[in-house]
């Protein structure tokens, strides 16, 4: 029986790993698509970013032309001045002067605008490429880091599938059959005794039970959890 419980103790141990190896290896996959779908986000802002500008790019050019043409007529207009003969005529063009001016004046008002919301953007731009460019250098580490990580971990699942195979015949098949029942409701199958409890579930102990556990005679279960009950590990 001693033998039959050691056996045990090291499937656990190699079950455990296994358990530890499947978990890592179900997060790899989201960590990678979690890091692609935050760079699709960064790029797509960036676009929009850059969208606006060309905007604004494309309306202060309107307005360069539009205050250039305010000039011209305005000029257009005071030469006109030289040649009426009418006060009508004067006071037309002098009306048309004055709504030129204030034309103009809301042109530039919204020029002083987009001159600013250019700059910004501009700004906003820099730091956001540069932060893609980062974002893409890490991502492009951790896509190796974790493929690296992915074959490590591949290489010991094997290994310790065949260190499985190897000890499950030593087993006789009963205890097997407990074992592997335990494992698939609980997790674990075989825990230690701790401060006189079992360790799975912190169920009290009896001084006979933990008596008998330590002789390691027989193969105990706790009667609250049924998990197979050894003695600490340390005291092996
Ligand atoms: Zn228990």
């Amino acid at each position: 029986m001693k033998d039959t419980l050691k056996y045990l103790i090291d499937l656990q141990e190699i079950d455990r790993q296994l358990f530890e190896i499947e978990e890592k290896k179900g997060s790899l996959p989201q960590q990678v698509e979690k890091l692609e779908s935050e760079a699709v986000d960064l790029r797509s802002e960036l676009d929009t970013t850059k969208a606006a500008l060309e905007e604004n790019r494309k309306e202060l050019n309107t307005i360069h032309g539009g205050l250039m043409d305010a000039v011209e007529k305005i000029k257009k207009y005071q030469d006109q001045l030289y040649l009426v003969n009418t006060n009508r005529e004067y006071d037309a063009l002098t009306n048309e002067i004055e709504t030129e001016k204030s034309k103009m004046m809301e042109m530039e008002s919204r020029q002083t605008e987009l001159q600013e919301a250019i700059e910004t953007l501009e700004t906003a731009i820099n730091s956001s490429e540069e932060q893609t460019t980062a974002f893409a250098e890490q991502l492009e580490a951790n896509r190796d880091e974790l493929k690296e990580k992915s074959d490590l971990t591949d290489a010991r699942q094997l290994e310790l599938e065949k260190e499985r195979e190897a000890l499950v015949p030593k087993v006789r098949e009963r205890y097997l059959r407990k074992y592997n029942r335990i494992l698939k409701a609980r997790r674990r199958a075989v825990v230690p005794i701790e401060r006189s409890a079992c360790s799975g579930c912190h169920k009290q102990l009896s001084p006979q039970t933990i008596y008998d556990i330590q002789q390691m005679n027989k193969l105990i279960e706790c009667e609250n959890c049924g998990r197979i009950l050894i003695r600490m590990e340390k005291e092996d």
